[in-house]
């Protein structure tokens, strides 16, 4: 049985007429231990497909109408508020980006992990524990450092202190939402390592929410693309970077630098991702997509099993495909 399974959840904002269907029909799967990478531009619907697994959207606004989300076998959208309450922090932790704004500016950073401690293992809320944590996520000195204030922290220690909080519940799984998005290229690679280093010791499973495809060789096992609401690439993440197979997925990787790569001019997708309730007809892509046909614009392309462990949600997804492709370090 899988640590999460998403079962085609939809998620709208808005009732009758104005209702926006921002997650519509996703389905995913993660094995304990495991990292998923879900990619996408900004307003692609990931961050709120993130935020569903503990029912972190509120509702209202959101309406969860459709779907299941399996933790461990339970449907998080029929648990209690107690039993969300549990699991929150709990079964699972959140890393979001920008952790000056998420840290509390008044009070010490010992002091904040110990809260977090005092939560979900009040047992161990303890100077030794928040040194613990702070050792394990790689701050040096951290029998002082906990008694630094977030303003005294660079922006990469401030990181890794939000992900000593999220640990302080020992999480079966982690959501790292945009997490390196607010920090510059050397940390972000920091943060990244961090993660898969923290994933190996620790035995959790780690969903990494991000909108840059350059990040993920690194850390994730399989990757899920996601495009106004759905997915729309699915597989191994060797396999969907070094061979992409929908064409926005294609376009994501031509967007990323590459030093070795030769090109004159990095490649940018046209137009934005289309808001929820105004999404086109047909393929949603279609008004972007370098190789869309008359017929993209009126018929829906399903997310179909093209290969063993991959899915793809295009009309023409075997036409060639780029020349670059993302390095991957292991
Ligand atoms: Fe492009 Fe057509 Fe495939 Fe959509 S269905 S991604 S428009 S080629």
């Amino acid at each position: 049985m899988p640590l999460l399974e998403i079962k085609n959840l939809q998620i709208e904002f808005g009732t009758g007429r104005n209702a926006a269907r921002a997650v519509d029909g996703v389905s995913l799967s993660l094995e304990a231990g495991k990292t998923l990478c879900l990619v996408g531009e900004s307003g692609s619907g990931k961050s709120v497909t993130a935020l569903s697994i503990a029912k972190l959207v509120p509702s209202p606004p959101a309406r969860y109408v459709g779907g299941e989300i399996l933790l461990e076998g339970r449907d998080v959208l029929k648990m209690s508020s107690r039993e969300l309450r549990a699991i929150r922090g709990g079964l699972v932790s959140y890393v979001f980006q920008e952790p000056g704004v998420s840290l509390n500016p008044v009070f010490r950073i010992g002091a904040q992990i110990k809260e977090s401690l005092k939560c979900h293992r009040p047992a161990v809320a303890n100077d030794s524990e928040v040194i613990r944590l702070l050792k394990l996520v790689g701050i040096p000195a951290p029998e002082s450092r906990l008694r630094n204030y977030p303003h005294e922290m660079s922006g990469g220690m401030q990181q890794r202190v939000m992900i000593a909080m999220a640990l302080a519940s020992q999480p079966k799984l982690l959501v790292a939402d945009e997490p390196t998005t607010a920090l510059d290229v050397t940390i972000q690679a920091q943060i990244i390592d961090l993660l898969g280093e923290l994933r190996r010791q620790l035995g959790m499973a780690v969903l990494l929410i991000t909108h840059n495809l350059g990040i993920v060789g690194d850390l994730a096992d399989d990757v899920a693309v996601m495009y106004a609401g759905q997915i729309v690439e699915h597989g191994p993440v060797r396999e969907v970077l070094q061979r992409p197979l929908h064409p926005y997925t294609q376009a994501l990787i031509q967007s990323v630098p590459n030093l070795r790569a030769d090109v004159e001019r990095l490649m940018a997708i046209p137009g934005a991702v289309p808001l929820p309730g105004s999404f086109p007809s047909g393929c949603r892509f279609h008004p972007r997509c370098p190789k869309a046909q008359s017929s993209c614009s009126t018929q829906a392309p399903e997310l179909a099993f093209v290969q063993s462990g991959r899915r793809v949600r295009c009309l023409l997804w075997d036409s060639p495909v780029p020349t670059q492709t993302i390095s991957l370090r292991a």
